[in-house]
């Protein structure tokens, strides 16, 4: 299979995309994995400029080996949707997926016949779809290149499959508006090295739960000591209110969470991730939140089995 070069295309993609792309690899020795790709993009005749501001992960129904990989396409719309609501001009660019547990160090012809299907279907928004491909680990201490990403652009009644080189590949720093947590570590990697006095900890949990948990309001008082308290939005739209405890007694400071009357839906969970200690009030919430849109998804896709294989 031949690729071509394109001078019509520029790519924008921040270094928590890739970050989030290579940790997800880091997770997987065996199997193929992969994700979705969003974004935003402009289209002036031939020249397209695609713009990457997040990754959906594959999803807790995905299907994977050593050379397939089949995304979970239902919890991918529900988390698309949730995403929608908040930034209206994001569109899915495309796909990722990892070559590098078998060793292909391009798009395979499952792939390419897979994409250009894709692209040329009436019911594809866009007039074109951006495959990302990891190819190969590499032992290094950049987290930036642990793996070797091509990137491939198909465009809709165009035979030809385009490969992006490094010119028109701009790596900017910029936060993702999915996953919520790779906001963070990009945070957290641009804070490192800043002074931030004598409880970083504290700091980076106020920024977090300020920014991504706004009705989780801080509190404290003589008996408890510091906590806090709010409503955890969910990814179908329902709230459950959390208590966020702080035990300061130990060296370091441990968290605990409690859910308040939480639905029948979320109860064992509920019962589970009390026993559970965290290391900052940002790992406490940001885990509960996920076991949490987990037992609402596993809940809902259990009444409704249907096949996901797109
Ligand atoms: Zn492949």
């Amino acid at each position: 299979m031949k690729f071509h070069s394109t001078d019509n295309v520029r790519l924008v993609i921040p270094k928590a995309a890739l970050l989030t792309v290579f940790d997800e690899c880091d997770g997987f020795t065996q199997d193929e994995t992969g994700g979705r790709v969003i974004g935003t993009y402009q289209e002036h005749k031939d020249k397209l400029e695609i713009r990457v501001t997040g990754i959906i992960e594959a999803g807790p129904q995905a299907r994977r080996s050593a050379v397939s990989f089949f995304q979970d396409g239902k919890y991918q719309e529900q988390v698309f949707r949730k995403i929608e609501d908040q930034h209206r001009e994001i569109e899915h660019l495309g796909n990722w997926h990892t070559h590098h547990v078998n060793g292909l160090q391009h798009l395979s012809g499952g792939d390419i016949e897979t994409y250009h299907r894709n692209v040329n279907h009436r019911n594809h928004n866009t007039s074109f779809f951006y495959a990302m491909l990891v190819t190969t680990k590499h032992r290094s201490s950049d987290p930036l290149r642990r793996y070797t990403v091509k990137h491939y652009v198909f465009r809709r009644g165009d035979k030809q499959i385009y490969e992006l080189h490094g010119r028109q590949v701009e790596i900017v720093d910029a936060p993702l508006v999915w996953p919520q947590d790779a906001a963070l570590d990009n945070k957290r990697a641009n804070s490192a090295g800043r002074d931030l006095g004598a409880n970083p900890d504290r700091v980076y949990d106020n920024e977090i739960l300020s920014e991504f948990f706004r009705g989780v309001r801080p509190f404290s008082n003589a008996k408890l000591g510091m906590y806090w308290r709010g409503p955890l939005e969910l990814l179908d739209g329902s709230k459950v209110e959390v208590v966020l405890l702080e035990d300061s007694a130990a060296a370091r400071p441990t968290y605990t969470v409690t859910l308040r009357e939480p639905p029948a839906v979320l109860k064992n969970m509920a019962e589970e991730i009390a026993t559970a200690e965290f290391p900052s009030a940002r790992a406490a919430l940001i885990t509960t939140e996920r076991r949490c849109n987990r037992a609402l998804y596993m809940e809902h896709g259990g009444k409704h089995r249907v096949d996901v294989s797109a």
